[in-house]
């Protein structure tokens, strides 16, 4: 796996926490020479992150941080050019991502919904275009893109009508987008996690820390590292291997 990373230019949205910021960290302990990109809105925890990597013992590759609010147009048309035209780009990990408020769907505000659907679908799809662009006209048709979709793509809940169907759609562009790359050497990978123990409740809860905990009471929920060594094991699979699509949850949610 070492040897297959070796070098390689690996992009993570949403690297200042959970399973973002686990699975950078997770691709640095694997193979220490990778190049990362990391990316998030707080710069100030991706410069924890990035700390964190950079004092990981041998580690000779580079850290570069970028703010990147995945919502935004012009930021991401700014990316492409200033930060994948000068590092380039091998590895894309779509993570960022977040469900806002647990309102049935007459009380959803127009708000929450943009946010939703323009950082989870939106954001995801602008990024992926990013990736085919650079991997067809620079590397020769080679290059993975990683999609976090979730459970809840699958098995929509009462509250989460906005953010399950966000989901949902993840899981429809990516299994459009490996039908479309198949005479290319693009992989197209998709982890669809059960829960995951990250910031991701307090986010929904709006910041109600309690509320969130809640959620995890009497139950073992994934570690965000769990979800990263899923990750960074697709990624280094010989390149004619495609792990094209992992449902990974706790056993208490089987
Ligand atoms: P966290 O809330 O811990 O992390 C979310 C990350 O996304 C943060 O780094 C945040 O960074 C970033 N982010 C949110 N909005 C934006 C934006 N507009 N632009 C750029 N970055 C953004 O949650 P998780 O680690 O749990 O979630 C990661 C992914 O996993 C998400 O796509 C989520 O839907 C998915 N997932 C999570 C599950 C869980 O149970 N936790 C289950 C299934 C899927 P910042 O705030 O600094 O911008």
């Amino acid at each position: 796996a070492a040897q297959r990373l070796a070098g390689k230019t690996i992009l993570v949205t949403g690297a200042s926490a959970g399973i973002g910021k686990a699975t950078a960290l997770e691709f640095a302990k694997t193979s220490p020479s990778v190049n990362l990109i990391l990316t998030a809105r707080r710069v100030d925890a991706l410069e924890k992150a990035k700390a964190e990597i950079t004092a990981l013992p041998g580690f000779t590759g580079s850290v570069t941080t970028y703010k990147l609010d995945v919502s935004n147009v012009d930021e991401l048309a700014l990316f492409e050019t200033e930060v994948v035209g000068k590092h380039g780009l091998d590895v894309l990990v779509n993570n960022a991502g977040l469900v806002k408020g647990v309102e049935k769907v007459g009380e959803i505000s127009q708000a929450d919904i943009d946010v939703m659907y323009n950082t989870n679908v939106r954001g995801l799809i602008a990024l992926s275009q990013i990736a085919v662009r650079h991997y067809k006209s620079k590397n020769g048709g080679r290059g993975d893109i990683v999609n976090l979709g979730s459970i809840a793509g699958r098995e929509p809940y009462v509250g989460g009508s906005i953010y399950c169907s966000t989901k949902a759609a993840v899981r429809a562009f990516t299994d459009s987008l490996r039908r479309e790359t198949i005479d290319t050497r693009i992989r197209i990978i998709e982890i669809d996690p059960g829960q995951v123990e990250t910031e991701f409740s307090v986010v929904r809860f709006r910041g109600d820390v309690e509320a969130a905990k809640k959620v995890y009471e009497g139950c073992d929920p994934l570690t965000p590292e769990d979800i990263a060594e899923i990750a960074v094991f697709a990624v280094s699979r010989r390149e004619n291997v495609v792990v094209a699509d992992t449902l990974v949850f706790p056993s208490h949610q089987a």
